[in-house]
């Protein structure tokens, strides 16, 4: 039991790992007794996507940044382990807490957790409040003229804008109230969460990132003084560093998008136009956590019922060529091995190597977005499955399941050098920029100065393009006419 007068409140952690511009901190403080910080490590709470692994190193590192900034206001964080429902009740037992405070999630299961957790702590005579720190738009507050949800990004984002979006939330840190080290109920240590992977395969996820609260705040500051003005031109460069590598952290919840919002709006003026494209991509992400609310069933299922009977061929040979980098088209290649080695694949080459597995390969979206959801530090279940859905041709807005990317064309229109493969398949190093995309083609004799024996030191294409092409508009064909 804490000795302060005043009942405590829980706030409860979730996917909102920040003090500032967070309203269910905000409420408890106006609640006027002490706020004791809780983190619940749920795996079965995630149903059937728990987190993988580079979001539990992600995961890792965000909570331990989050207990530092709380350590420095005289607050601990609290780790528990287990179903989230009985940590919680567990906890207001232990301290008297008369309330918890939590901020919404919008995945299935954690909207079933959440009700879970009020049923419990209601039932043991607290009280529970929920708010938005994840979203400008909660999805049911935009709704279509028939009062639907949308199912097409432009309208959907017409809509938002009109409605315009609120700052960030104030909230006072100097009023949270110390809590003597004695007084706190006990906590597990993070090394006991065991969210740090047993292989040293992170190496490169230290070099990439900083997952920290600081680590957002500069990556906002320097996008929007340095990136902002050419984001529109450059968005699409995976050779450049155009975009703002904000994901993980807005999955995780270190910075808002109201933060984010509000940033622009000060750096607008000369990069109105960079702002505006800008905002659409955070509109791409509210749209997205708007369909996986109204459709949860679409992180397994497509959107579009009748793909369900799209005749995929599985073949794990082929999936695992893809996933290690090795379908012998240097940009999917690059893509893939950045994703291994950093937790994050550049927009464009994402598209590029989806586009690669599901037609040319016809493999099945799932078992992409499968592997994305384990290897991506950004893994979100909103953005994933609107992601594969949208290159699968099956979810909304999508493009059409014909549009077939041209994966050696993207490399030459989006990285003309090759200086993104080059960094990321360094077997390519000594390629010319003519041949560095479609280094089958080069001169036998260009290929031995450069050091390349294709087949040896570097795949093959897995599937001619013109072939896989054919391939997938045939099946496409087939699908259509037995419907
Ligand atoms: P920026 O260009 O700087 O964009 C700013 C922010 O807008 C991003 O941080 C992100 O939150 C949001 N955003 C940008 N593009 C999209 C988009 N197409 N859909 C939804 N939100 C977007 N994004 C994820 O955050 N998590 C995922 O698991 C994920 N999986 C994807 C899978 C596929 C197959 C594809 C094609 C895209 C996926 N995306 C995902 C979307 C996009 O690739 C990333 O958000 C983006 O590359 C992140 O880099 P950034 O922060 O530099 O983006």
């Amino acid at each position: 039991m804490l000795s302060s007068p005043a009942r405590p409140s829980l706030l409860w952690f979730r996917l909102d790992l920040r003090l500032e511009d967070n309203p269910a901190l905000a409420d408890a403080l106006a609640a006027g007794g002490p706020v004791l910080p809780v983190f619940v490590h749920d795996p079965a709470g995630e149903g059937a996507w728990a987190l993988g692994g580079a979001s539990r190193w992600w995961l890792h590192h965000a909570l331990a940044d989050l207990a530092d900034q709380l350590d420095r206001l005289g607050l601990p964080l609290i780790l528990r382990e287990g179903d989230a429902s009985g940590c919680l009740r567990e906890l207001l037992a232990e301290t008297g807490a008369e309330a918890v405070y939590a901020n919404r999630r919008y995945e299935p299961a954690a909207i079933a957790q959440e009700a879970e957790v009020a049923e419990g702590v209601l039932a043991s005579g607290a009280k529970i409040y929920f708010s938005n720190a994840a979203l400008l738009f909660e999805p049911w507050e935009i709704r279509n003229k028939s009062g639907n949800p949308f199912q097409v990004f432009t309208p959907y984002w017409r809509t938002c804008r009109e409605q315009g979006w609120p700052g960030p939330v104030r909230v006072d840190l100097k009023k949270l109230a110390k809590i003597p080290a004695k007084e706190c109920p006990r906590s597990l240590a993070l090394d006991e969460l065991g969210l740090l992977p047993d292989k040293d395969w992170d190496a490169g996820f230290y070099e990439a990132w900083q997952p920290t609260r600081e680590g957002a705040l500069a990556r906002l500051e320097t996008f929007v003084r340095e990136g902002l003005d050419e984001y529109e031109g450059e968005r699409d460069r995976p050779d450049q560093d155009g975009t703002s590598r904000l994901s993980p952290y807005l999955h995780f919840g270190q910075i808002g998008p109201r933060e984010v919002a509000a940033a622009l709006k000060q750096g607008a003026g000369a990069v109105a136009a960079g702002a505006d494209k800008y905002l659409a991509e955070i509109g791409w992400r509210e749209f997205s956590h708007h369909l996986l609310y109204h459709f949860p069933q679409t992180p397994e299922a497509p959107l579009r019922p009748e793909f369900a009977d799209f005749p995929w061929r599985e073949n794990a040979d082929l999936l695992r060529a893809w996933q290690r980098g090795r379908t012998g088209y240097p940009l999917v290649d690059a893509g893939m091995r950045q994703l291994w080695s950093t937790g994050w694949m550049h927009n464009r080459v994402r598209m590029v190597a989806a586009s690669l597995l599901v037609k040319h390969l016809l493999q099945p979206w799932q078992a992409g977005a499968r592997w994305f959801w384990d290897t991506l530090v950004d893994a979100d279940l909103a953005n994933n499955t609107q992601g594969w859905q949208w290159t699968a041709g099956c979810g909304a807005d999508a493009a059409p399941y014909f549009r077939v990317f041209n994966p050696v064309t993207q490399g030459e229109r989006f990285d003309p050098q090759g200086d993104y493969v080059r960094r990321w398949v360094p077997e390519l190093a000594k390629l010319p920029p003519k041949f560095i995309h479609r280094p089958w083609e080069a001169p036998a004799s260009l290929l031995e100065d450069c050091g390349v024996v294709l087949g040896n030191d570097y795949p093959e294409p897995i599937v001619g393009h013109v072939e896989g092409r054919g391939r997938a508009l045939a099946a496409f064909e087939k699908f259509k006419s037995a419907r």
